[in-house]
């Protein structure tokens, strides 16, 4: 396994929750065996086994679906993709599918997902995979457009079986209560299971503000075990803000192309900016190509 397949790939993949920091004062249990990496990933893995979510994306080793699902999941959570990730395998099961479609019916396909701007960037890297192939490794990844280091990882982890672990807000909060942000390696051949149960323990068990301590695999060494966090900072409001506004009008155009003055200039720009939106004869609609 090559060295750059078994590290740690950090990202900003949100699962809808806000970072937490720790109460002052000293954990309320002392660790009653060291808990190593290695330690770690042997839990986690056994834990994985036994108790892991039955997520339909799991079912793929399809380096396009599971980056498919991947993508949805940078900013939306879990039970809201799965049921819109099924659907859209179904009507596009390959990146070939995806790029042959036209711009316009991705968008419209995007509806209710949020951060619209993830349907472009994922339907040119469809059309980027067709032509010129489906990437390899993790660099290959990260020049596709929409993919970062996280989701370049945990397409490598999740769909090519690489070591590597993707480290998203979940996973870094685990490493940081259990491992003092310690580094963690997969065991050879197991970086897939190993980031898919840290995943779980993060999204069910090892919760931001208030973790399940009494259920959680790495209770008896974790250091962190039974202490409360707090909000380190909320996210921007939505309600009134330019992102509601660029997106009702995104919602607008889903219905037809509008007419001159029928629409804010300035937020028209941002869409057209953005690949969402085209200006033909003065009417804004969604692209056509
Ligand atoms: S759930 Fe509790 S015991 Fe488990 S890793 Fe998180 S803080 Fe530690």
């Amino acid at each position: 396994m090559a060295a750059a397949q078994r590290c740690l790939v950090a990202s900003g993949r949100q699962h809808g929750a806000a970072p937490f920091q720790r109460h002052a004062g000293r954990a309320l249990y002392a660790a009653a065996v060291p808990l190593t990496p290695t330690v770690l990933a042997e839990r986690i893995l056994a834990w994985y086994a036994a108790a892991g979510r039955d997520l339909p994306w799991r079912h793929t080793r399809d380096p396009y679906q599971v980056l498919v699902s991947e993508v949805m999941l940078q900013q939306t959570q879990v039970d809201r993709v799965t049921e819109r990730w099924v659907a859209w395998i179904a009507r596009w099961p390959t990146a070939r599918a995806l790029a042959a479609a036209p711009r316009s019916e991705v968008i419209l396909s995007w509806q209710g997902l949020g951060y619209n701007r993830r349907a472009v960037s994922l339907h040119e890297a469809a059309r980027i995979m067709a032509n010129e192939g489906t990437p390899t490794d993790v660099a290959g990844w990260q020049r596709l457009p929409g993919v970062g280091p996280y989701t370049a990882a945990a397409v490598c982890a999740l769909a090519l079986g690489h070591d590597v672990i993707p480290i998203d807000v979940n996973v870094e909060r685990i490493l940081r209560r259990t491992l003092n942000a310690g580094s963690l390696e997969a065991p050879p051949g197991r970086g897939h299971d190993l980031t898919q149960g840290l995943f779980d323990l993060g999204a069910t068990v090892c919760l931001a503000r208030v973790p399940r301590c009494d259920r959680c695999p790495l209770a008896d060494a974790c250091p962190s075990r039974g202490q409360r966090f707090e909000p380190q900072r909320r996210q921007a409001r939505f309600e009134g803000s330019r992102r509601q506004a660029r997106g009702r009008l995104l919602d607008e155009l889903r219905h037809g192309p509008l007419d001159a003055g029928a629409f804010d200039p300035e937020l028209a720009a941002l869409l057209i900016k953005d690949g969402l939106a085209e200006l033909q004869r003065g009417r804004l609609r969604l692209p056509t190509t």
